[in-house]
């Protein structure tokens, strides 16, 4: 076996390439190290980054609170399996109880987002005692069997049916089509605040508050999905305190522990006074592990002390200003909230982000027409001047480039 030092300057891509079946490095870039909204390549460019890997790095990267909890767990225990209570793990699921929505007390936790959702499935089975998942056109919730039957995008799910059944896709921002949907028969109805893969589309309040109720009075649970948008990025510490909304599931996971890998399924009063959910109920050997927990308590005080969500709020509101005052015949809308920022062209969008790579930014699409940005919380006044600087040099500059194309 080859093992491979990743903190080595010459690890390159074609290297990287070899070992792995090209599932890594599907950009032209290696990247090495990272300070607050800050990474670098191998070769020691810097470049802002506006994907924080895929939306985890909220308080930026290489925070050294991190890198002690981490180490201060790991001197006095890297494990513990969920049949023993952990001092470290105690106190995380205290924590989440304080700052998560109001009923959200119990807590199962995992691994990844996609993990979360398929928790989320599980208890809204035991539950109800239903089968039917009601989720949303555009919405993304994962890529494992469950997850992925609940995940909108054709192209991801078909290749690998028969996914989970009894799962109906209905349009986003709809109530007619939720009131025709919800029935006696669902289990659960699955949403995402804002749609971040999916092209950031944000819910509307009358949107959230019928599907509550058709949910409530139908005897279906609302999961709210707030691995990508929660832990500050919308501008509050989760998208459902916009709304006032109180979830029965609520899904967790991507920022949660600074960068280490966790998921949490929050179970709220519906859940939990069923008295369906007990000992045994799910479980998994690597869920609720104490290097995790010890990265997420340090999250939580770095998101608290240095106000994230409320950085993230200002912030956001000056760059959606900004991006909407951009005179671009190549931008159709820009959307979002907070720091998760979609802007939608009349063309495809990868040529614009490899161009916005080639300038130092590093960005992601979400969908084939969005430029989606959501960079790490921490990203400074002046990095974000800069972001904005390079759209507008990438979205006017081909302004002229297809004015004059026109002419020709
Ligand atoms: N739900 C949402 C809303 C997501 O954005 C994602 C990841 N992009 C997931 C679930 C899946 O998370 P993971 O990749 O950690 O499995």
């Amino acid at each position: 076996m080859t093992i491979i030092d990743a903190t080595q300057a010459e690890t390159s891509m074609e290297q990287e390439n070899r070992y792995t079946s090209g599932v890594y490095g599907k950009r032209p870039v290696t990247i090495v190290r990272g300070e607050g909204a800050t990474l670098w390549d191998a070769e020691g460019r810097a470049y802002i980054d506006c994907a924080a890997g895929h939306g985890v790095a909220n308080i930026g990267h290489g925070r050294p609170e991190i890198a002690a909890a981490l180490s201060a767990q790991a001197q006095r225990l890297v494990t513990c399996p969920e049949i023993f209570y952990n001092d470290t793990r105690a106190r995380l699921l205290e924590r989440l109880s304080q700052v998560t929505p109001a009923g959200i007390e119990h807590f199962f936790l995992c691994n990844s987002g996609t993990e979360a959702v398929e928790g989320a499935f599980k208890f809204a089975r035991l539950v109800t005692g239903r089968t039917q998942i009601i989720a949303t056109l555009r919405g993304f919730h994962g890529r494992s069997m469950g997850a992925l039957a609940a995940t909108w995008e054709p192209h991801y799910r078909e290749p690998f049916a028969p996914l989970l059944p009894d799962v109906t896709h209905i349009r986003y921002n709809n109530l007619e089509a939720a009131e025709v949907a919800i029935s006696e028969q669902t289990a659960a109805v699955i949403i995402e605040l804002v749609q971040g893969e999916g092209g950031v589309h944000s819910a509307t309040p009358e949107y959230v508050a019928g599907l509550a109720r058709f949910c409530r009075e139908r005897g279906a649970l609302l999961i709210v999905d707030e691995v990508q948008t929660g832990f500050g990025r919308t501008g509050r510490l989760f998208a459902c305190e916009h709304y006032d909304l109180q979830p029965d599931i609520l899904c967790m996971a991507k920022s949660l522990a600074g960068g280490v890998p966790m998921g949490a399924v929050g179970l709220g009063p519906r859940v939990m006074e069923s008295g369906r959910v007990g000992r045994g109920a799910h479980g998994s050997t690597f869920g609720g592990n104490p290097l995790a927990c010890a990265a997420a308590l340090a999250t939580l005080d770095i998101l608290e002390r240095e106000s994230l969500p409320t950085r993230a709020a200002r912030l956001g509101a000056y760059a959606l200003g900004r991006l909407r005052g951009m005179r671009s015949p190549l931008v159709r809308e820009v959307r979002g909230q907070g720091l998760l920022i979609g802007i939608e062209l009349k063309r495809r969008a990868q040529p614009y982000l490899e161009q916005l790579c080639e300038r130092g930014i590093l960005a992601l699409p979400a969908g084939p027409n969005v430029i989606r940005l959501l960079p790490p919380l921490v990203i400074s006044e002046h990095q974000l001047e800069q972001v904005l600087d390079t759209l507008e040099e990438v979205l006017e500059g081909s302004r002229a480039l297809s004015e004059r194309a026109q002419l020709i």
